[in-house]
């Protein structure tokens, strides 16, 4: 990876303040938060607060999510490195980033096309080879690269898309936060066959998921 900055430092200090304090314990997710650079995703006014125990603001009204919450999602998918996962909200790239080193492939949809390229930019800058992006509505997923073993929703539904659940691969995780434009609870979906079963992990708050399957404008 090319980071020519020195936040490794930080990035320890996130990963035992914030994650390994809480409930963050597969060593494939933490090995994943030590080494993707957060302050390289984020806008260059927020470097100082790239490590800190939140969201920030990456432009289009639109939000990188706190490393917690990154992390959790990750974690929830149960991922062991040969797996093809769909993240919808691709936004800064940074979750994308962090399964890029937990999946073989990453396919990834935002529907602001201008935050999709520089997202694209900076996986290039990175090395991320296995990371690809899409542009469009993704609340109707990515058919034509499913079936996939863990799809990340990381904006907020009103429902579970069936669309969605219908990509999922047998025994595939879903991730998603649903709920009002308010106030959502995480969703973990698994597939067994053509049965679905739900568990709710923790109430969460996204920006809301802006298309067929979500929310209107
Ligand atoms: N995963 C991102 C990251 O690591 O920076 C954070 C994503 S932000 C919380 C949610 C993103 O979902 C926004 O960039 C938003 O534009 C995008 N989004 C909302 N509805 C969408 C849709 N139907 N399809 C694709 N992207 C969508």
């Amino acid at each position: 990876m090319n980071d020519k900055t020195d936040f490794e430092a930080d990035r320890k200090h996130m990963v035992e303040n914030q994650l390994l304090s809480r409930d963050i314990r597969d060593p494939l997710v933490l090995e994943a938060m030590r080494k993707v650079p957060r302050h390289r995703f984020v806008l260059p006014e927020y470097h100082h607060l790239a490590y800190s125990d939140g969201p920030l603001p990456i432009g289009r009204g639109q939000t990188i999510s706190q490393p917690y919450i990154v992390a959790l999602m990750s974690q929830l998918l149960e991922l062991k490195g040969d797996e093809t996962v769909l993240e919808i909200g691709t936004g800064s790239g940074y979750q994308a980033a962090v399964l890029g080193f937990l999946a073989r492939d990453v396919y990834t949809i935002e529907r602001h096309e201008e935050l999709a390229r520089q997202a694209s930019r900076l996986m290039e800058d990175l090395g991320l080879g296995n990371v690809h992006i899409h542009i469009g509505d993704g609340s109707k997923g990515l058919p034509q690269y499913a079936p996939y073993k863990g799809i990340i929703v990381t904006a907020a539904a009103p429902n579970v898309p069936q669309a969605l659940l219908d990509q999922l691969d047998e025994g595939g995780k879903l991730v998603i936060p649903v709920g009002s434009r308010g106030g959502q609870f995480l969703e973990r979906w698994l597939r067994k066959g053509d049965d679905f079963q739900c568990e709710n992990v923790i109430p969460v708050a996204f920006v809301p998921l802006v298309g067929k399957y979500g929310w209107e404008e």
